[in-house]
C-alpha cells in the first residue's frame, strides 16, 4: 500500500492535444479516489500516466516515496482492471489468477495460498476449475479483481471495470469493490463518467473537464458546496436547475428575483461569504437541486421557504418520488408576500434563452397530487440554494 502524488502533471499528445492539464493531487494511502467526468475529460489518461501505459509530458508521479516516471507499468507494483478483462480462455480460474504470479517465479505454495485467500474475498472459490466462458460477466470481472488481489500491489488502478456489466449488476460489483477496498485497504483510483458510481463508492472525488481538476472533495462536500456550475450539474441526479436571477437587497438581507420570483437568502445558505454584497444589483446564477423543491401542500412552510407558482408541463412517476417538470421564465410567481415587493426587474424574468431558465425539474414526493397544466404551489428550501457568478462561473455561495 502506498500513498500516490501527482505534482504539475501535463499530458500533451501530438497535435499539441492537452489531455491533462497541470493536475496535483495528494492521495492518502489505503484512500479509495475517483476520477470522474465526461467522455474525453482526460480521466484515462492521467489513470494511464500512474500506470506507467502513457509518458508524462511533464510533471511527476509518486507511489510511496519513489519517483516512477520512468519505470516500466511491471516496476511500478501497480495492478489494473479493465472494462474489458481479458481473461485467458484456455486456463481455468485459478490458472488465470495465479499467472502473473506464476510469470514472477513465485513459489507454488505461495501462489496457491494467495489465489485461495483472494477467492474467499471475493466468493468465487466454487469456480476455481471453471474456464471463464463458464462464467457469468459478474463472476468473469470478480476473476479479474483476484487477479488484481493476488499481487499484493502498492495500488489499484481501475478504468471503468463495471461498464460492460447489466445495471444491476453494476450495483451489486459496486457495493462488492467497496467491500473489497474496505476490508483490504489497498489504495486505489477508480475511472468512470458515471457520478453515481463516484458518489457511492469514493472517499474523494476528483471532477476533471478539459483536462483541468475542477475540484476534488468528500461526495458529501462536493453536492453540498460544488465550486462552479460545472460540478455543481455534474454531481447530482436530475441535474441542479440554473436560473438566471437578479441579486437585491431587502429589509438588510438578499433576495434573488427571476421572473416575479423572489427567493430569500437565508443566513445559512449565505454562511461566510461576504462577497455576496458585491453581487447587489447584478446579475447571478441561482441553483436549486430538483430535491430542495417540494409540493407546498405536503410541507410545513416556514419562513425559510419561498413559494412559487409552477404549472407542470410533464410529470414522471417514479414510485418513490415525481419527477415534474415546468418552466421557470415566465411561469413562476412568486407567494403574495413578495408579490407585494416586486419591483425592478421585469415580469419576463430577463426571458434568457441560453442554458439557464428554461426548463426546471422538481423530485417531490409521490404522495402529490399534482397534475399536468394545472397551477400547484411549491415550495423551495431556501437555506439550500446556490449562487454563481455568470462570468466566471464559480461559485457565490
Ligand atoms: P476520458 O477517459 O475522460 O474519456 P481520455 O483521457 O481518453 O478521456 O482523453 C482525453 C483527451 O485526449 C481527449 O480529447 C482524447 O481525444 C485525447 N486523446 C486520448 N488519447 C489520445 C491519443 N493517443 N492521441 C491523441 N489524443 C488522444
Amino acid at each position: 500500500m502506498a500513498e500516490v502524488t501527482l505534482e504539475d502533471v501535463n499530458k500533451v499528445y501530438s497535435g499539441n492535444v492537452v489531455a491533462v492539464r497541470d493536475m496535483n493531487l495528494d492521495i492518502q494511502d489505503g484512500e479509495f479516489i475517483v476520477f470522474v467526468g465526461p467522455s474525453g475529460c482526460g480521466k484515462s489518461t492521467a489513470l494511464r500516466m500512474i500506470a506507467g501505459l502513457e509518458d508524462i509530458s511533464s510533471g511527476k508521479v509518486f507511489i510511496g516515496d519513489n519517483i516512477v516516471n520512468d519505470l516500466q507499468p511491471r516496476e511500478r507494483d501497480i495492478a489494473m482492471v479493465f472494462q474489458n478483462y481479458a481473461l485467458y480462455p484456455h486456463m481455468n480460474v485459478r490458472e488465470n489468477m495465479g499467472f502473473a504470479l506464476k510469470l514472477r517465479k513465485m513459489d507454488k505454495g505461495e501462489i496457491d495460498r494467495r489465489v485461495n485467500e483472494a477467492a474467499k474475498i471475493l466468493s468465487i472459490e466454487r469456480f476455481l476449475d471453471r474456464k471463464p466462458k463458464a462464467l457469468s460477466g459478474g463472476q468473469r470481472q470478480r476473476v479479474a479483481l483476484g487477479r488484481a488481489i493476488v499481487r499484493e500491489p502498492k495500488a489499484f488502478l481501475m478504468d471503468e471495470p463495471l461498464s460492460n456489466l447489466d445495471a444491476k449488476l453494476r450495483v451489486q460489483m459496486r457495493t462488492e469493490i467497496g467491500k473489497l477496498h474496505n476490508r483490504i485497504g489497498v489504495t486505489t483510483i477508480y475511472v468512470t463518467h458515471d457520478q453515481t458510481e463516484a458518489m457511492t463508492m469514493a472517499d474523494r472525488i476528483v471532477v476533471l473537464k478539459d483536462g483541468i481538476v475542477q475540484q476534488i472533495a468528500s461526495p458529501q462536500q462536493m453536492y453540498d458546496t460544488p465550486k462552479n456550475i460545472f460540478v455543481a450539474g455534474f454531481i447530482g441526479s436530475p441535474a441542479m436547475n440554473f436560473i438566471r436571477a437578479h441579486l437585491e437587497r431587502e429589509n438588510g438581507g438578499y433576495v434573488a428575483a427571476f421572473g416575479s420570483t423572489r427567493i430569500k437568502l437565508t443566513r445559512e445558505a449565505i454562511g461566510e461569504h461576504p462577497d455576496v454584497g458585491e453581487y447587489v444589483n447584478r446579475e447571478v446564477i441561482v441553483g436549486i437541486r430538483p430535491e430542495h423543491i417540494e409540493d407546498a401542500r405536503l410541507v410545513e412552510i416556514t419562513s425559510d421557504s419561498d413559494c412559487v407558482q409552477v404549472t407542470p408541463q410533464v410529470i414522471e412517476s417514479m414510485g418513490s418520488e415525481k419527477y415534474v417538470y415546468f418552466s421557470v421564465d415566465r411561469e413562476l410567481a412568486a407567494h403574495t408576500k413578495s408579490m407585494e415587493d416586486m419591483t425592478a426587474v421585469g415580469a419576463d424574468g430577463g426571458g434568457s434563452t441560453d442554458d439557464f431558465g428554461d426548463l426546471m425539474v422538481a423530485r417531490i414526493s409521490p404522495e402529490s397530487t399534482v397534475r399536468e397544466g394545472e397551477q400547484v404551489k411549491m415550495a423551495v428550501e431556501a437555506s439550500k440554494i446556490h449562487l454563481f457568478d455568470p462570468e466566471t462561473e464559480q461559485a457565490i455561495l
